[in-house]
């Protein structure tokens, strides 16, 4: 798509139709709390929060449900994310995991027909794809544990957008086309999303009373009006026996009652990781986010990326994350069924063998794993995963980020994997179901294959990073596997280059994951900084397309924030503060 395009059309009608008048201005500096999210009524919901008196995490969930109803293809109730807190009073960060869950009916071979793995996209939109939701559970985790609020308060602006509407941009109409092929396979989706088979287009206006319900419900009777009762049954039955249209067949699924009831979030502990006298905390597995991020900054800190010119300290950037992708696609899955090395991978003395491969001149190619075990605790542990080739990722969801004037921060990835998910909306709920189970590897011998229970490997990196014990800043992006490489360069952009965080979020991004090119946005093949990298032996993929949607918040020194959101991609983002600096 014509991006420029895409960014003029969408402020224009974001003029016209903004319908809670709220401008997208991407970047905010001032003091209280801040937001920044993709979409205007999302980071609307959260500044109502937090000017009602919420935390952070008050927010952030406000915000969450209300991108859930405004860009539904990319998130909601029916999928799953990692929240990573830092707790202002305690002084400590910790994590929500609420990944989607492999059904009790999992097997390996679950994704394999004789013996041979199916289409991809076969896979994505069917009832078998569907992991059991842990969003709305997560949400409650985090307000019980961490919030002042309960879902009552929090949902209501979400309950408002869904009942009274909201304008279609052309970032939402072009993903709706996009996905009419799926779309039309299933009757809610085609009834709430098509109009007579077509995407609906710029200007029409949206609602979604069932969603609204949905949270209603929620509202009333907390995260058990959706893991049992009447919501668990649709959820189930549009699982089991998808919603499909006339002539329509997809593969179902096998979700039980009970494989809703016994869902359960995780509290984890972040991974942390030093980078330049800065303190990262990511998130730990089932995501391979803060784990491949932390090692390639380890590798990274070695040079001093900002004495050197810049198309050799981008080379490096490039090097370092083809060998960090290498170790996590062999290593890294669900930690409470592969036993991985994350000592080993997350350890300084790693990161330098890994660095010593690097030729600064050169770039390599499909790189082999290092090995970890040399570097754990114990380095005994006998079973090593077979290497196989990646899976395909696909590249979506949202991730936002909120602070509060206690000085709480929030860092949230949320999902549903492909852009629309399944593809099937649940019958009288109007949510999406995610197809986060093609996240797993499809055959094995790997860590990352579908078993029951198991939570298939992510790559969401939502990120807090500190400097003498307080928030420094906070990064994540959406991107499928390319949120690694986004977060990778923002950091790299800031702390070695000195960036302001706009312009290190508005860069073009390159994205390396150990293959034969390098991921690339369009415009940027054939510029200066292109040609500078072929030197190195760099290519770049083809078609380009945008890289992520980024959110971050900056504390700096002198007690004000900035949240900033996208100035150029995904439609241009909002980033709100409480009190705005003048
Ligand atoms: N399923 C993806 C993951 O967990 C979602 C992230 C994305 O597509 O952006 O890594």
């Amino acid at each position: 798509m014509n991006k420029t395009l895409l960014v003029s059309t969408l402020v224009f009608s974001i003029v016209l139709h903004a319908p809670l008048a709220i401008a997208k201005t991407p970047v905010a500096t001032g003091s209280g709390g801040a937001v920044a999210t993709i979409s205007e009524q999302a980071s609307a919901s959260a500044l109502a929060i937090l000017n009602k008196g919420g935390n952070a995490v008050d927010a952030a969930v406000a915000a969450a449900a209300t991108l859930g109803v405004t860009d539904p293809f990319s998130c909601g109730i029916g999928g799953g994310g990692f929240m990573v807190i830092y707790l202002a009073k305690d002084k400590r960060v910790i994590t929500v995991d609420h990944r989607e869950t492999a059904p009790s009916a999992f097997t390996p071979a679950v994704f394999l027909e004789n013996g041979k793995e199916i289409d991809f996209e076969t896979a994505v939109a069917s009832g078998a794809a569907v992991g059991v939701p842990g969003t709305v559970r997560g949400w409650h985790e985090a307000l019980e544990r961490y919030g002042t609020m309960g879902f009552r308060q929090v949902l209501a602006p979400a309950i408002d957008v869904a009942d009274k509407g909201f304008t279609v941009n052309e970032t939402f109409s072009h993903l709706t086309r996009e996905n009419e092929r799926k779309f039309q396979q299933f009757s809610t989706t085609s009834a709430l999303y098509l109009r007579n088979g077509k995407a609906v287009t710029p200007g029409t206006r949206l609602r979604n009373p069932d969603m609204a319900k949905a949270y209603r419900e929620i509202a009333a009777r907390g995260y058990q009006a959706f893991y049992a009762g009447p919501m668990a049954r649709a959820i189930v039955e549009a699982v089991n026996q998808p919603p499909l249209a006339r002539g329509a067949s997809v593969r179902a699924g096998q979700m039980t009652l009970a494989d809703l009831a016994n869902y359960e979030a995780r509290i984890r502990q972040p991974v942390v990781s030093s980078y330049r006298g800065y303190q990262v905390y990511g998130m730990p597995l089932p995501s391979s986010g803060g784990v491949a991020v932390a090692e390639a900054l380890n590798i990274l800190e070695g040079y001093d990326l900002k004495a050197l010119p810049r198309a050799q300290a981008e080379h490096l950037y490039l090097e370092a994350s083809r060998l960090a992708f290498a170790d996590r696609n062999a290593y890294l899955a669900d930690p409470e069924y592969v036993d991985a090395p994350v000592a080993g991978l997350l350890s300084k003395d790693f990161a330098a063998r890994r660095r010593a491969l690097i030729d600064m001149k050169r770039a390599a190619s499909d790189v082999a794993a290092g090995d970890p075990y040399a570097f754990q605790d114990d380095p005994s542990i006998p079973l090593r995963p077979a290497q196989r080739p990646l899976q395909k990722e696909s590249p979506h969801t949202t991730h936002l980020t909120v602070s509060d004037k206690e000085g709480n921060v929030v860092s949230y990835t949320f999902t549903i994997e492909s852009w629309g998910g399944s593809g099937i909306v649940v019958p009288g709920y109007g949510f999406l179901l995610n197809n986060e189970m093609t996240d797993f590897d499809f055959s094995g011998p790997r860590p990352n294959v579908p078993e029951a229970g198991k939570r298939p490997r992510s790559s969401m990196a939502p990120t807090i990073v500190l400097k003498d014990g307080k928030p420094a800043f906070s990064i994540g992006s959406p991107g499928g596997a390319t949120i690694i490489t986004t977060v990778l360069q923002t950091i790299v952009n800031h702390v070695d280059f000195g960036m302001p965080m706009n312009e290190a979020i508005d860069a073009p991004r390159l994205s390396e994951r150990n293959g034969a090119s390098t991921s690339v946005e369009p415009g940027f093949a054939g510029s200066a900084q292109a040609k500078a990298l072929e030197a190195f032996g760099h290519k770049w993929e083809a078609p380009a397309e945008e890289i992520g949607a980024a959110n971050a918040i900056v504390f700096n020194p002198d007690g004000t924030v900035t949240a900033v959101s996208e100035g150029k991609r995904h439609g241009v983002g909002t980033a709100l503060v409480q009190r705005r600096a003048h």
